[in-house]
């Protein structure tokens, strides 16, 4: 039986990492995947899964008006596994639609994405998939300033923390930092700057 899987992290938690690592392994079977990303994510162009290690792929662009069990039904092979990035930025009707690509075709779907952003609410894509998948999984990574667990994304400007603003910002000047709750709240970035 197939199942949808979520698997959430924060910022560098080595989320497109493990796309690759999948997509690797079914294909070293000779087994087909299909990678689809979100179109809003144009940091490395349209259409590219890639991580900060430098690795890269091409992958399907979802638009919001894409199609998505369509066009996975209307494959003419059928894939063994539906690899998603960026799932945060998918509409409640993508969603849906990977919950059908794996109920009425039987094909697995992982969706890998951010829960919260970084005003602390989920993101319209995290919010379904939590309510949709079968399987929901966390990717650890640590708090930049303790040894917590990071759970939360802190936003900063020219060093200052920003809790609020337009929920989707890519590719400007502001940096994203995985925290945990505490520094979520009170971050040490002056107590940084002051060591520098
Ligand atoms: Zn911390």
């Amino acid at each position: 039986m197939a199942q949808l899987y979520y698997r959430y992290g924060t910022m560098n938690s080595g989320k497109t990492i493990e796309i690759l690592k999948v997509a690797y392994n079914y294909e070293e079977q000779g087994k087909g995947v299909v990678i689809m990303t979100s179109a809003l994510d144009t940091r490395d162009g349209v259409g590219y899964v890639s991580s900060r290690i430098g690795m890269k792929r091409p992958a399907i662009a979802i638009e919001k008006t894409t199609d998505i069990f369509g066009y996975i039904r209307n494959l003419p092979e059928k894939p063994y596994c539906v690899l998603v990035d960026e799932a945060q930025f998918l509409k409640r009707h993508h969603v849906y639609d990977l919950a059908r690509v794996v109920d009425e075709l039987d094909i697995p779907v992982m969706a890998f994405g951010l829960k919260n952003d970084f005003r602390n609410e989920l993101f319209e894509g995290s919010k379904y998939l939590l309510l949709l998948a079968d399987k929901i999984e966390e990717i650890k990574t640590i708090c930049q300033y303790c040894k917590k667990k990071a759970t939360m994304v802190l936003r900063t400007q020219d060093g200052v923390p920003v809790y609020d603003g337009e929920q989707i910002q890519i590719g400007g000047n502001e940096t994203y930092i995985s925290v945990c709750r505490k520094h979520y709240f009170a971050p040490e970035i002056n107590k940084e700057n002051e060591e520098k």
